[in-house]
């Protein structure tokens, strides 16, 4: 039996072997939601940002078709057989470029599409692969070289490979300039190059599937790199929900289990290679204890002056195509902001929220507001584990009224440690350390895609619903870190006591 495939079963089994034996013979169970594991820190990041390359990737391909003209587009939907037709209908019409074209190798039967097939002047073809990157990587080149092997089997002639990305120096003026926004680079000496390399590769890829046993595959990195496994449930399923896979990254992990011969997180205590915060969160586990560096906590507290403000933010990360005038590729920008005020007595007032819903940047807007909202000398707290921060600090230096020591990050506390709860499990988001500490039972569910909403609906009616959506989660959220804040207060007076 010939055992074909597809450029996805390729990049399957170039990842791991086992991966692709159990796509191939896992028709007894399922493949487990990763989500199974999202209370490791590490997974968690990497479902997220995976996420987002999925959303705004199929927007870069729309805009690449934009780019380069019209031209039938093949339905990924379609069974194999048709897509096959489709292509070569329209090959023999001679249609100048042909979106997610496919072929198949006449020598084994294995199969790819491609973005772009493009007529050139020669009558031959040229590849074109359209990635949501900023630079070409050493996966977008073996993706492309399977897929070059594929037409070439198929003998559709091809002169060049190309990739299109995304030009991260774009500096967008007024409308959206797809000449400058992409660049395309010819890669076609490196798909060359490559061309061994990617054949042996399939041949030996292959036998795995052909394989009676599983094959025996450590858990590492490679599990959760690019983006998490689906079968993590399956593989993962001796390590222990809280462990040293929760401290450290997959290969350090089994390193160091492979050392002590043991998961056991008693073992680790006197380890060397393990780092100060790493250490911490292991010894607040085994004793049950809570680390607290009172004298650190109390420094820092005593120079919050009052009236204390809080916010709380929602931010647009990662976004290849930007949005506004002068605007570049994958600019964070802010487009939803909260403020309450805190009084003496620990009562909260919450005031109106900025809320951007214009095609104009909303940087201008939004350091106009945080000048207004925020006192000179007055203490903001606000709780941001991403580059919520960085944003901020260039808006205050842009702003030339309030000063950046004004600003706290309570993250910072628990990231460095000053106070870990043993039932934190080495996370440090706010709904981790809410839970750990007991501060409320109405801890808002995370909700990642009101910043994907937000790409949706700027400028129309349904940006109403997102701005009430925003506020009730920066209501929650702001009402955590107001508890955060009596928190480290007690702490601190504890310890004045
Ligand atoms: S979880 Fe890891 S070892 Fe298991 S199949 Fe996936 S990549 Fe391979």
């Amino acid at each position: 039996m010939v055992y074909v495939l597809s450029k996805t079963l390729f990049l399957i089994g170039k990842r791991c072997p086992r991966a692709l034996w159990l796509h191939t013979h896992s028709s007894d169970f399922k493949r487990n939601s990763h989500n199974t594991f999202s209370h490791i820190p590490i997974i968690k990041d990497n479902i997220e940002s995976d996420n987002s390359t999925l959303l705004f990737g199929t927007n870069v391909g729309t805009l690449a078709h934009l780019y380069m003209g019209k031209g039938p587009i093949i339905n990924t939907h379609l069974k194999l057989a048709q897509k096959l037709q489709h292509t070569q209908h329209y090959i023999a019409q001679d249609c100048p470029i042909i979106y997610e074209a496919t072929a198949q190798s006449s020598q084994n039967g294995d199969y790819a599409s491609i973005d772009i097939l493009k007529q050139n002047t020669h009558g031959n073809y040229n590849l074109m692969e359209v990635k949501s990157g900023s630079y070409v990587r050493e996966n977008y080149l073996s993706d492309l070289c399977f897929q070059y092997i594929i037409f070439q089997e198929a003998s559709i002639p091809i002169t060049s490979c190309m990739l299109m990305t995304i030009n991260p120096l774009y500096h967008r003026k007024s409308a959206l300039s797809l000449r400058q926004f992409f660049q395309i680079e010819d890669v076609t000496d490196r798909i060359l190059s490559l061309v061994t390399k990617i054949q042996s590769e399939r041949t030996r890829i292959r036998t795995y599937k052909t394989v009676k046993e599983e094959p025996y595959v450590k858990i590492s990195d490679h599990c959760i790199t690019p983006y998490p496994c689906p079968y993590l449930s399956y593989c993962w399923k001796n390590i222990p929900r809280y462990s040293l896979y929760s401290l450290c990254k997959p290969h350090l992990a089994a390193r160091l289990a492979h050392k002590h011969h043991s998961l056991d997180l008693h073992d680790y205590i006197y380890e060397k290679s393990l780092s100060k915060t790493e250490k911490i969160d292991i010894h607040a586990h085994i004793t049950q204890k809570e680390h607290i560096e009172q004298n650190t906590l109390k420094a820092i507290h005593t120079k919050w002056t009052h009236p204390l403000s809080i916010i709380h933010g929602h931010m647009l990360n990662n976004i290849p195509i930007p949005l506004f005038t002068h605007a570049r590729p994958y600019e964070p920008f802010l487009f939803f902001l909260l403020h309450a005020s805190l009084s003496d007595d620990d009562t909260l007032s919450f005031h109106s929220a900025f809320f951007h819903n214009s095609h104009q940047h909303p940087y201008p807007r939004f350091v106009r507001k945080l000048c207004n909202l925020c006192q000179k000398d007055s203490t903001v707290l606000y709780f941001s584990n991403n580059n919520f921060t960085a944003l901020l600090s260039s808006t205050i230096a842009q702003c030339g009224v309030l000063k950046d020591t004004s600003f706290i990050n309570l993250h910072h506390l628990f990231k460095n440690r000053y106070y870990y709860h043993p039932k934190q499990y080495s996370q440090d988001t706010l709904s981790a350390i809410a839970a750990a500490c007991h501060l409320s039972t109405d801890i808002p569910i995370p909700l990642q895609d009101l910043s994907y909403r937000y790409v949706h609906t700027m400028g129309t009616p349904d940006a109403q619903k997102l701005k009430e959506d925003c506020e009730k989660y920066s209501h929650s959220t702001i009402r955590i870190i107001a508890l955060l804040y009596r928190f480290i207060k007690n702490i601190t007076e504890k310890h004045s006591s």
